[in-house]
């Protein structure tokens, strides 16, 4: 497939906003897609060139691209420069530039045989490169990336020279989440109505759009249906609701449930395969690295030769024997210096899950049998304990658990419902748990994780930085990202120039097309930093766009006097607090104040 078909459909892609539109392109994309090349055209199509689980990145910055764009056309970095300052979009660089001047000035840079024509490149090729180019890694890596550019650069067309570029440095951006992925392959492949769900299964046990492109391309849903777990590839991890009061909970849960402490520290899902031990975190990236203590502790531990079970790393005081803050658990994470942090700051891991054992997925069997099969396989030490638990039936009961766990430390309790159909809903956020902080016990004081769409410079003290953000929540049916609330108190000085430099280095030119504001912020960002803050009420807003039209027409729901809390790199943005979460909060409030 030559790549000019393919970056046809993103410039089509690129003209809408609207999602039903955005399936149907991609529907007729999937249609002249070659089989063998369905993966790299679902990998490239949602921006990457790979699993994000793999965490192969392509690395460049700006000035490694500019240099590339300057030499194709044989022009001085600094015009180049210029361009993009004006601009703002190095795609759109490369487009003007590699169009103005076509390719004959490479004659300087290549060889007779290295030269091709405008317009060659197909899109296995391209991934290939691409591929290779994140592979490349040590002394002068950096040159052989440029380099490796500079050739796509060579046979490609002003059109393919604006999206290679826009890959290549990580912002493509056509507003195309995995889900409208799935749900075009599920319209385009699908035999009957669970197709959508089993395409979603397959999804959260793989957590590999293109793997889920290529099984259905090559062999349709037959296939899909037989995926199955694989130990050392991660499975998308099952979340939480939220809900205010113990009577509601225990409602919810059909009067008796399970209570557990609410551990504040790292989710890790293990995957043990003997010797073989790799460590996810609740992103689905990699992070054994950072925590070989814990991966020591676990092949102690566990009497089985394969499983994945899941639990929180907390920062541990052995001496107290209490939990430390999810802060101090923070400043383990760094690439050097591990062995050194490993011993300054010990940690305890709480296991809750286990997904699978021994070749059988335990996804569909109830959580007090998954429990009782972790029960029977861990052998707790110092470092690796089962999580607290109780079952409840009444409000005193379950008011006295939480102030347990409030003085142990932890930041509220996790209620899981134990019936009999309470199985591991792997990638969704059901109420199978509820989650219970100390935060939502007083009246209005809830904490949210929103994801930041874009900034307003400061005044006074504050010159020079971005000392007001602009937050919004998820919309999670729309896959897009919904205004909630100005934030602008809670920063440290310290806050402040790390928030600055941090957005900085993500400002784009244009409002991202799945962001919808009315509000027009001075600096925009690509939605993907999720802060936690905390608000005093929630009210319903002309200025903002969460949940816009919901309970009143031409209004949204806004956080009053929100206040910055903490960063939650631990978060992509789809994984922030949604739309219906904040609707929700809202009704719950209005009820309780009538
Ligand atoms: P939060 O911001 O509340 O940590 P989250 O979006 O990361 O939320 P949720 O599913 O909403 O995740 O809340 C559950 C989180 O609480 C888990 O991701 C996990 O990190 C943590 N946790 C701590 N103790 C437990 C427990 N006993 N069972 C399940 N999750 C627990």
């Amino acid at each position: 497939m030559k790549l000019t078909t393919l970056t046809d459909f993103y410039q089509k892609l690129d003209a809408t906003t609207k999602r039903l539109e955005m399936i149907d392109i991609l529907m007729d994309l999937f249609e002249i897609t070659p089989h063998k090349e369905m993966r790299a055209v679902v990998y490239l199509t949602s921006g990457k060139i790979c699993a994000d689980y793999i965490g192969l990145e392509l690395g460049f910055a700006d000035k490694m691209v500019i240099k590339a764009i300057a030499k194709s056309i044989g022009k001085a970095e600094h015009e180049v420069n210029n361009l993009f300052k004006k601009k703002g979009d190095l795609g759109e660089v490369a487009e003007q530039l590699i169009g103005q001047t076509g390719q004959q000035q490479l004659e300087a840079f290549f060889t007779p045989s290295e030269k091709s024509e405008e317009g060659d490149l197909t899109v296995e090729n391209v991934w290939d490169i691409l591929n290779k180019i994140a592979l490349i890694e040590g002394k002068g890596a950096n040159q052989k990336k440029t380099n490796l550019l500079l050739g796509l650069y060579s046979k490609a067309t002003p059109v393919e020279a604006k999206y290679i570029t826009r890959i290549v440095l990580s912002q493509l951006r056509l507003g195309i989440k995995d889900l409208t992925i799935i749900e075009a392959l599920s319209r385009k492949y699908g035999e009957g109505d669970d197709s959508r769900q089993i395409i979603e299964h397959a999804y959260n046990v793989t957590s590999d759009i293109g793997t889920i492109g290529d099984v259905l391309a090559k062999d349709g849903m037959e296939a899909i249906k037989k995926i199955k777990i694989s130990v050392g590839r991660p499975i998308r991890m099952m979340a939480a609701q939220r809900m205010p009061t113990a009577e509601e909970i225990l409602e919810k849960l059909g009067g008796t449930c399970a209570l557990e402490f609410k551990y504040d520290g790292e989710r890790v899902q293990a995957h043990i395969d003997g010797d073989n031990i790799k460590l996810y975190s609740r992103n689905l990236n990699e992070i054994s690295n950072m925590y070989p203590d814990v991966t020591a502790a676990l092949k102690r531990s566990l009497k089985s030769s394969q499983v994945i079970v899941e639990g929180e790393i907390t920062a541990w005081d052995p001496d107290s024997e209490r939990l430390k803050s999810f802060q101090i658990l923070m400043s383990r994470k760094r690439k050097y210096g591990i062995e050194d942090a490993m011993e300054k700051i010990p940690v305890r891991v709480f296991l809750f899950d286990i997904l699978y054992k021994d070749g059988e997925s335990l996804l569909k069997k109830s959580y007090p049998e998954r429990r009782t099969v972790l029960e029977s396989l861990v052998k707790e030490d110092s470092v690796i304990v089962l999580a607290s638990r109780e079952n409840v039936s009444t409000p005193d009961e379950f008011v006295e658990y939480f102030e347990k766990a409030i003085e142990s430390g932890c930041e509220g309790i996790m209620a899981k419902d134990i019936r009999k159909e309470t199985q591991y809903q792997a990638g969704s956020r059901g109420f199978l748990w509820i989650k219970h902080k100390f935060d939502y016990s007083s009246a209005f004081n809830d904490s949210y994780d929103f994801v930041v769409v874009g900034g307003f410079y400061g005044k006074g003290r504050r010159k020079g930085t971005l000392g007001t953000l602009l937050m919004a929540a998820y919309n999670s049916e729309e896959e897009r990202f919904e205004t909630v609330c100005k934030l602008g108190t809670g920063f440290s000085d310290e806050d402040l120039i790390k928030i600055t430099s941090d957005l900085m280095s993500i400002t784009v030119e244009k409002k991202p097309k799945d962001v919808i504001s009315k509000l027009e912020a001075d600096v925009w960002v690509n939605p993907e930093k999720v802060y936690e803050i905390q608000g005093a009420d929630l009210s319903t807003s002309p200025v903002h766009t969460c949940a816009l039209d919901e309970i009143k027409k031409d209004t949204g729901i806004a956080i009053r006097f929100p206040r910055f809390i903490r960063y939650r790199d631990d978060k992509k943005p789809e994984l922030a607090t949604t739309t219906s979460e904040v609707i929700d909060a809202y009704k719950r409030q209005r009820l309780k104040s009538t």
